[in-house]
């Protein structure tokens, strides 16, 4: 599943390609995708110029004056830019056709995925005007994270899982960023110290960082029609790796259910 960091690798890849470029035509093959792409957007994008792409928690923005488009990758979604003449595959079900004869298509085997339009401020959509701040910007902080966990007694990897807590941290990331700042996932989020707050804001922005540098060497190619991104090769030291070696201390890493996913730590290295 394409986590944050995907995204934005996502979102800076296809940016030069698509900003400042006329949508010429949107061809849509397959509308039912997670939800039903819009009719709305077939009429009302077509002559109009991609100001700006960004990015907010999971979701991709593309700002085109009238509007803005959301798309979201689901489970199994990717973007390219692509000459639009050529031949869609299988799972290619939207293009957006660029003036200029370069295309943006999503492929979505899956069809997890969204492409969705809106003419107001899309802060305040549905799917948006609930998330909590973005894990790489200041308004998220040790301080801010100290408060919003105060009298929590839900389990700290669960807090960071929460989109309303704190936007588009997945599984992986929240258990690798815990074994970075030496916290238990378990560990109820009320118990979380001022300090360690600190450490754990440091952590999350550290790893999604690095993940995102990751990305920008492994993906680098966002015009090629193949290759389909997975996730990013980086070194991954407690998720997935229960029963193998922790690579700090030498002990065992430990795996346990932690309400519907896995936790993965390293029980001296955590506390
Ligand atoms: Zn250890």
């Amino acid at each position: 599943m394409p986590e944050l960091p995907e995204v934005e690798t996502t979102r800076r890849g296809i940016a030069p390609h698509v900003r400042n470029r006329r949508v010429a035509a949107v061809v849509v093959r397959c509308s039912r995708l997670r939800w039903r792409v819009p009719s709305a957007l077939m009429r009302e994008l077509p002559g109009c110029t991609i100001r700006a792409v960004r990015r907010r928690a999971k979701y991709l923005l593309l700002d085109a004056g009238e509007g803005t488009v959301i798309v979201h990758l689901g489970m199994s979604g990717s973007l390219r830019v692509v000459p639009a003449a050529t031949p869609p595959q299988k799972h290619d079900h939207v293009d957006i056709v660029l003036v200029g004869g370069q295309a943006l298509r999503l492929r979505d085997p899956r069809r997890f995925g969204a492409v969705l339009w809106t003419r107001d401020d899309p802060g305040r959509h549905p799917l948006l005007r609930a998330l909590g701040p973005e894990p790489l910007e200041k308004d998220f902080s040790g301080a801010r994270l100290f408060r919003a966990t105060r009298a929590r007694r839900r389990a700290v990897r669960d807090f960071l899982l929460d989109s309303a807590q704190v936007a588009g941290i997945g599984n992986i990331y929240a258990n690798e960023a815990l074994f970075r700042a030496g916290i238990r996932p378990q560990r109820k989020a009320g118990r979380l110290t001022r300090t360690e707050c600190d450490h754990l804001v440091h952590a999350i922005r550290a790893i999604l960082r690095r993940a995102i540098r990751a990305g920008g060497t492994t993906l680098r190619d966002f015009r090629s029609a193949d290759g389909a991104p997975g996730h990013f090769q980086f070194h991954l030291r407690v998720y997935g790796r229960a029963g193998e070696t922790c690579d700090r201390c030498g002990g065992r890493i430990r795996g346990r259910r932690l309400g519907q996913r896995s936790a993965f730590y390293c029980a001296s290295c955590q506390a």
